[in-house]
Parts: structure tokens; C-alpha cells; sequence
């Protein structure tokens, strides 16, 4: 016994001794200021205001970037109408494929410094950005690209056609890839733009409007207008714009469909998740640790779709709390543009507070709290990896949206109860089976009430998949054929 103590004592140690490798911020082209992409060109706002971009692995400015009003938004979704009636719906559909396999390529191209723009804007782990974030997002648009000059064998005997001018408004966790989630298929299928990134992560959407620049894409085809909450309400509310696709968390999310009631506009909303990780006896331990793993604690927690609630069958509880206790010990927080990062900054000092919160509101409640032993850094927003044990159904920590690195442990005893539990709760986004047994997987996934579950695996994705939820996750998918759905009248 104290000679395994030892051995992983000398485990933990040499992971967080790793020499560092922290990747170059010079290949970053990032400018003291950015404006708003209207009609192909860069605009000044007409409210003259800026507001920082930072850092939150060191609260260090990265740039100022302008804030959009009433009147910018209006210029944008009447660009992107002109561009919508006067070039965009009269192209052959394979001449739009040309273009958008041009903006993949050129992410391609620009993979490298995309994501090093995206790690030192978000404070996501450079690994990820770099092996996950903007390979997708290229993905995303190569893949709808295909479609664009084929959507009469997407909707058979439908004739398809495309809704106009769509509003487009995404969170800060995944900011590239988000953005090409909903641009890519909107202009597949031959609709306009307007896109409104997260106040905190503006960067990379900037730098994929001088993609569109260079990839010679007709002017107002896609608008890129920053802001915060006003300037995002104030294109929902906007009378030029066929659909609004939003993802974001509920509050807004019900916000906007209040808004929009009584609208013609069409809308998909991707809102929050507590998704729940179901582990039985007969599931390969040691994999299904390592998906819970990287299921909550991948990208700070800052995932929708996280694995937050995680329930075990009774029997081997005590093994798989030993072994979540021993991985997190392992894991590496810190720095982001170290290459040997696992958790990198808490995106904002605000969601830092949120995340803090319940890890009080956790305790309070009467759960175990269990964190990593681990040193964070002074300056910069860091959260510990944390799990919770003793959590009841009722506890908020079990029932409310966190949006951090904190997992929340249950138990259970029969498969009926798994599905109660995994159930009990207001969100349906995604969920979790890890078994041996193919036929426990098909009962589960028939009656576990979330868009998305993955069987002995864990946030997975696809351009090809569709991807959206059930109760108050919100509705419609994005992603694959449905995706492309939401963006065609039928
Ligand atoms: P989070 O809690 O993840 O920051 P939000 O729902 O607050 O999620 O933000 C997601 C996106 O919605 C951001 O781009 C934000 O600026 C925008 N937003 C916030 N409030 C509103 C609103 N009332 N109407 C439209 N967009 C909004």
C-alpha cells in the first residue's frame, strides 16, 4: 500500500514538474483596435465607444474593440439584406461552395496563429485550441461547402430554399468554432449574415472577417458587429432578420424567445446542459475515468454539453472516486500557452465569481468537497479541479448550471434509478452511458431525455452530427443535415 502511495506520489510530481513548453505568442498579429466588419470593410462605430478586450490568464489587454448600437446593427443587417438580394441568392449554388472551401482552406492556413489568438483571448489550454477548436471550426465550413450545390438530395422533393438575412449570436467558450457552427451552413444554403460574438472573445470572429476579405467573399455577405448584451438584443429585435440562432445560456435564451414571439422569424436556440455520466459496475474503469475526466474538466468546464453530474453504480463507487481523486492530482492547471496544460484560465473574472459561488453553495449545502492539491497562479482567473461527493438530487450544486472545472458525484443501484436521476433536472443537452453491455446502452439511450449521448466515450463531435437539446437546453440542431435545416424553407 505505501509503496503504490509512493509511486503515485511520483506520478503526480513529474506531471507537474514537466520542464515548460509554452507555445510563441509572436506568430499572434493582433491590433491595438478593431472595428466593425460591415459590407466587407472595416467601420468605425457610430457610438464612437470601444471596449477592452483581456487576457484572463494575466489580465493583460489584448485589444479594444468597438462597441455596436442601434444604428451599427442596423447598417449590418441592411448590408447583409442588399447582399442577400443583389448577390448572395443569385449565385449558382457551386460558385457559394467555391467560397466557403476558400474560408477553410485559409483556416487551414492559419491554424497556428488562430489558435493562439483563441487561447490568449479565452484562456482555453493551447492544446486544445490547437487540436480541437479550430480543426473543427475548418471542418465545419469544408463540410458545408459540400452541401451548398446538393440540397435537392438533402431535402429530397423539397426545393429547398433559403430564409434571408440571419442573426447570429454565440457564447465565449468555443468563439471560432461557434462562429463557423453557424455561419458555414447559413451560407451553404444561401442565407446572409450578421454575427454578433461574445463580449470576452471577440478576436477570432475579427480575424475571421479578414478571412472573408481575403477569401474575396461579396461584401455584406457575412457582417461581424461586437458588443455586449445591448448590442446583441438589438439585432434579435431587429425587424430585417428571418432567423436568429443563439447560443447562449437559458436566461437569454427565454429572453429572446420573448422577443421574437409573434415574429415571423425562425429561431434555434443551443442553451445550457447539466448533463449527467452514467458509470456501471461492468464499464471499463479506467477509460470511463478518463472520460469523466475529460468530460468536465476539458476547456475549464466551460461546455455546454459538460459531463457536470456524474452518477455510479453503487459497487464500485469507491474505485472510481479513488481513481477521479488520483487523475485530477495529475492534471495540470495553469499557464494556457503551455503545450502541457490540461486546465488553462476560468474565461472572466465574473464567471470565476459565478463558479466560486457554488463551490460555496456546494459546501454549504452539506456536500464533501474534494480539490486538486495543486499551486494556481497569482494573477489570471484559475479554479481548482473540484469534485463534490454526498451531493443530494435537491442540491443546487446537482441541478443548476456551473459552466466551470466541478463534477458532482451520485450514486445508484439499479438502471431505473440511473434514468430517474439522470432525468431529474430542467436541461436535456447531452449524457453519458459507460457499460459493456451494447443492450444497456440502447435501453439507456431510448429513455434518457438529452439531444446527444455518447456511449464509452465523451464529447465527441462531428461536423456531420447533428447537435442540440431537449427542456431547457433549448430546440432545433446544428450540425449535419439537420443543421442545415434551420437555415431552409421547405
Ligand atoms: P454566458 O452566460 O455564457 O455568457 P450569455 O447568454 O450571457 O451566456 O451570452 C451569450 C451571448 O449572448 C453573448 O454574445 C452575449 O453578448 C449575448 N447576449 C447577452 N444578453 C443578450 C440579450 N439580452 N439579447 C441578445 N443577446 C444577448
Amino acid at each position: 500500500m505505501a509503496k503504490s502511495k509512493n509511486t503515485l506520489k511520483l506520478k503526480f510530481d513529474s506531471a507537474r514538474n514537466l520542464d515548460p513548453a509554452p507555445e510563441s505568442a509572436a506568430i499572434a498579429k493582433i491590433a491595438d483596435r478593431y472595428e466593425l466588419f460591415i459590407n466587407g470593410k472595416f467601420e468605425k462605430p457610430s457610438s464612437k465607444k470601444y471596449f477592452d478586450t483581456i487576457n484572463p490568464a494575466t489580465e493583460e489587454k489584448l485589444s479594444s474593440i468597438a462597441l455596436a448600437n442601434k444604428a451599427d446593427v442596423d447598417k449590418a443587417v441592411v448590408a447583409a439584406r442588399n447582399a442577400y438580394d443583389k448577390v448572395w441568392k443569385k449565385l449558382p449554388a457551386k460558385e457559394r461552395a467555391k467560397y466557403i472551401f476558400r474560408i477553410s482552406r485559409i483556416i487551414q492556413e492559419k491554424a497556428r496563429e488562430l489558435a493562439v489568438i483563441e487561447t490568449l483571448d479565452g484562456g482555453k489550454p493551447i492544446k486544445e485550441s490547437r487540436d480541437f477548436d479550430i480543426p473543427a471550426a475548418a471542418n465545419h465550413f469544408f463540410y458545408n461547402a459540400g452541401w451548398a450545390d446538393k440540397l435537392e438530395y438533402a431535402f429530397p422533393n423539397r426545393n429547398p430554399k433559403p430564409l434571408g438575412v440571419a442573426g447570429q449570436i454565440i457564447p465565449w467558450n468555443f468563439p471560432l468554432l461557434m462562429a463557423a457552427w453557424k455561419i458555414a451552413p447559413a451560407l451553404a444554403t444561401g442565407n446572409t449574415v450578421v454575427l454578433k460574438p461574445a463580449e470576452n472573445t471577440s478576436l477570432t470572429a475579427l480575424k475571421l472577417a479578414e478571412i472573408f476579405q481575403e477569401a474575396d467573399l461579396p461584401p455584406g455577405v457575412v457582417n461581424i458587429i461586437t458588443g455586449a448584451g445591448n448590442t446583441g438584443a438589438e439585432l434579435v429585435n431587429h425587424p430585417g432578420i428571418n432567423k436568429i440562432a443563439f447560443t447562449g445560456s437559458t436566461e437569454v435564451g427565454k429572453i429572446i424567445q420573448k422577443s421574437i414571439a409573434g415574429t415571423n422569424k425562425k429561431a434555434t436556440l443551443e442553451l445550457g446542459g447539466k448533463a449527467a455520466n452514467i458509470i456501471f459496475e461492468d464499464a471499463p474503469i479506467d477509460q470511463a475515468v478518463e472520460g469523466i475526466i475529460n468530460g468536465i474538466f476539458f476547456n475549464q468546464g466551460h461546455v455546454c454539453c459538460a459531463g457536470s453530474r456524474l452518477f455510479v453504480q453503487e459497487s464500485v463507487y469507491k474505485l472510481v472516486l479513488q481513481k477521479l481523486k488520483d487523475r485530477i492530482e495529475t492534471l495540470i492547471v495553469g499557464n494556457p500557452m503551455d503545450k502541457n496544460t490540461d486546465i488553462g484560465a476560468i474565461n472572466s473574472k465574473q464567471q470565476l465569481d459565478v463558479i466560486n459561488n457554488y463551490l460555496k453553495i456546494g459546501q454549504q449545502e452539506g456536500s464533501e468537497i474534494f480539490q486538486s492539491s495543486c499551486a494556481l497562479p497569482k494573477k489570471g482567473f484559475y479554479c481548482k479541479p473540484t469534485i463534490f461527493t454526498n451531493v443530494a438530487q435537491s442540491h443546487r450544486i446537482a441541478q443548476e448550471e456551473i459552466f466551470g472545472p466541478v463534477l458532482a458525484i451520485q450514486t445508484f443501484r439499479t438502471i431505473d434509478e440511473a434514468i430517474e436521476k439522470a432525468n431529474n433536472t430542467a436541461f436535456g443537452l447531452s449524457a453519458g452511458v459507460w457499460t459493456d453491455k451494447g443492450s444497456k446502452i440502447f435501453n439507456m439511450t431510448s429513455k434518457l431525455r438529452a439531444g446527444v449521448i455518447w456511449a464509452n466515450t465523451y464529447n465527441k463531435f462531428d461536423p456531420t452530427s447533428p447537435f442540440g437539446g431537449y427542456k431547457e437546453s433549448g430546440f432545433g440542431r446544428e450540425g449535419g443535415l439537420h443543421g442545415l435545416g434551420g437555415y431552409v424553407e421547405v
